[in-house]
């Protein structure tokens, strides 16, 4: 079981499949612009499956693809069987916008994939149509609809919390009751930008030429969320927000920490990158699209995987994840700003 050099256990890998996305979330990627990769920089689906073999064989048990938009790859379906097939892999799981959900759920399953998260950060088709430049609420929540249908468990929903954009938590809240949906708010990173730009411009994160910044106010910390739904919730009569133990946790140990109003089928979960970093828990790398390795979401540092693993053996792509895997800091320093954005790293 790989460990890094703080002893943590590395377990877990997100896996980038593309860059590209058909929507344009206000706080993740710029309107215009935006320049993907070229095909032949982007990993084949054949590269990334070498590179889950060996991960696999060093402790990886669980994987989880994301973007950019994975479900816009063609091929998508059959590499997850595929990556179903890889001895030492526990657990394929997928983040998604969902806007194409509805039409490949079922062969998703079939094709072994098991839990799904649902990026939606806003249930009136106004807003979520404003912060995704475009995108039709309807299609996401059909999407939320076949998870259900298909029997993927858990279903999490993941809402970024931006404070502009005056979002009404508590109808997330609400749909725990209906379904055993568990909705997960997450404190807005200040991803992309540019990381010494952003930096030396005093903490705003440059995003894009309609002005969408990063900024300390937009930014809400888990414990406001929370007390805002607890106040709330009480308000309603939908009883105390009363925190669910570890082992009772939708998808155990991770991120998240979770809550539960008394009647309700699903759950409410924080995650806090900000108030209440978890890195002494962390167990992740990431790859992007590109095939770089990164051992922490917030450092551009990276190990560029691509060569190796297009001309390389089992043996040389090993020795590049242990290496990266020195490289993964202790905690990440708080900084605003990488260089690249959160579409390119994959959340
Ligand atoms: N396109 C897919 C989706 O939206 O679920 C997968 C990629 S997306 C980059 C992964 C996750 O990162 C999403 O849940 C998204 O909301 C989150 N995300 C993007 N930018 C963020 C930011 N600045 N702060 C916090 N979360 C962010
Ligand atoms: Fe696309 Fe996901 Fe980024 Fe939104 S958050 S722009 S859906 S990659």
């Amino acid at each position: 079981m790989a460990t890094d050099a703080f002893g943590r256990r590395i377990d877990y890998l997100r896996i980038s499949i593309t860059d590209r996305c058909n929507l344009r979330c206000v706080y993740c990627m710029p309107q215009e612009g935006v320049s993907w990769k070229p095909y032949d920089e982007i990993l084949t689906f054949e590269e990334i499956e070498r590179f889950a073999v060996v991960a696999a064989q060093e402790g990886i048990s669980r994987i989880r693809l994301t973007g950019g938009e994975p479900l816009v790859r063609k091929g998508v379906i059959d590499h997850v069987r595929r990556l179903c097939d890889v001895t030492g892999l526990e657990r394929i799981a997928l983040t998604t916008n969902a806007t194409l959900l509805s039409q490949c759920a079922k062969d998703l399953r079939d094709a072994g994939l098991s839990r799904v998260n649902v990026s939606l950060d806003s249930l009136d088709s106004e807003v979520y149509s404003r912060v995704t430049r475009g995108g039709r609420l309807a299609d996401v929540l059909a999407g939320i609809e076949a998870a259900f249908e298909v029997g993927f468990d858990p279903v999490k929903l993941n809402v970024v919390v931006v404070r502009s954009l005056g979002q009404d938590l508590m109808q997330f809240a609400r749909m725990t009751f209906e379904r055993p949906l568990h909705v997960r708010f997450i404190e807005y990173m200040p991803i992309g930008g540019g990381a010494e730009g952003s930096v030396a411009s005093g903490g705003s994160c440059g995003m894009d030429a309609e002005g969408f910044h990063w900024t300390r106010d937009d930014y809400v910390p888990s414990s406001e969320i929370l007390e805002s739904l607890a106040t709330n919730g009480a308000a309603e009569g939908l009883g105390e927000l009363m925190p669910v133990a570890r082992d009772e946790a939708p998808g155990g140990w991770g991120p998240a920490r979770y809550y539960r109003f008394p009647k309700a089928l699903g759950t409410i979960g924080v995650i806090s990158p900000r108030s209440h970093h978890f890195c002494g828990e962390c167990n992740r790398l990431r790859l992007t699209a590109d095939g770089k390795l990164r051992a922490c979401l917030f450092s551009d540092e990276e190990a560029d995987m691509r060569e190796v693993l297009r001309h390389g053996s089992p043996e040389d792509i090993r020795a590049l994840i242990m290496q990266a895997l020195s490289t993964k800091p202790e905690s990440h320093s708080m900084r605003v700003g990488t260089v690249r954005q959160m579409s390119q790293i994959g959340g």
